[in-house]
């Protein structure tokens, strides 16, 4: 339908994009003034969680963009379909949105994150990118009852893309119940992007991103993601028994 590719490891779809690909398809949809889009991604943990979590599984389906985002996703096309493919990391493709903003005035809402690390957030994408179009912004703890507000803010500000910075799986939930009622074209959830831009997460230096060893940089420094990070041995193997049943099918 989009002239995008799209294949399932371990029955979870992920789109065959690079990121230009995505670009150019979420400038597409922003051109095309239709809205309630969003935008999954697809990496080893996100894959475990699908496979047991029917809502998230459901939320996949209906995305318009399901990204590589992690080593798991560009493995899983590498080793059941022998394509290879680059990671799309939803923090680059973030990136990649706001230096689009600043060129072709997509308007940007922010949402989610501690109020001093959003606030920074916005302040640091500003320097990086002149001329983003950061037309609103909102901290992730605001009570129930300014829920409402929010949604009439976010539809006020006419804004074509939103960020949902809530971890998941809460972003996703949020997306599910108040997409339907936003104008927003395309929203993305960033999970703990925010605190990276800010600095009060790093990134993995550049060398273990291209290695593709963001994972264990990320787990080195905060030793309590090992609990999420157990699936990630489970995944490689469950990839590589659905590949001998294929070969074994065959
Ligand atoms: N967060 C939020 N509101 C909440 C819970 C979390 O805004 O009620 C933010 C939190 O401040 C952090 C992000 O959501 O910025 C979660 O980051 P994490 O790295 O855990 O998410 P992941 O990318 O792993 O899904």
């Amino acid at each position: 339908m989009n002239g995008i590719q799209r294949k399932k490891i371990l029955g979870v779809p992920v789109d065959l994009v690079d990121r230009s690909d995505a670009i150019n398809y979420i400038d597409r949809l922003i051109k095309a003034d239709t809205k309630g889009h969003y935008i999954f991604a697809i990496n080893a943990e996100k894959v475990m969680a699908l496979r047991q979590d029917g809502f998230l599984r459901e939320m996949a389906q209906h995305a318009c963009l399901l990204i590589p985002d992690g080593m798991g996703a560009v493995l899983g096309i590498r080793v059941l379909y022998g394509k290879k493919i680059k990671r799309v990391s939803g923090v680059d493709l973030m990136h990649a949105l706001c230096k689009e903003s600043a060129i072709k005035g997509y308007r940007i809402f922010m949402y989610g994150g501690k109020e001093d690390v959003n606030q920074e957030a916005v302040t640091r994408l500003r320097i990086l990118y002149p001329g983003i179009n950061i037309v609103g912004r909102c901290n992730g703890y605001i009570g129930a009852d300014d829920i409402e507000k929010l949604v009439t803010q976010i539809n006020e500000t006419e804004a074509d893309i939103l960020f949902v910075a809530l971890g998941s799986p809460k972003q996703e939930r949020w997306i599910q119940k108040y997409l339907p009622r936003l104008n927003v074209k395309v929203c993305q959830g960033i999970g703990g992007t925010l605190d990276t831009i800010t600095g009060d997460v790093r990134r993995a230096p550049l060398f273990l991103q291209h290695a593709g060893l963001e994972w264990l940089y990320r787990l080195i420094s905060d030793p309590r993601r090992i609990r999420r990070q157990l699936v990630l041995p489970v995944f490689v193997i469950e990839v590589f028994k659905e590949r001998l049943k294929r070969k074994a099918a065959v």
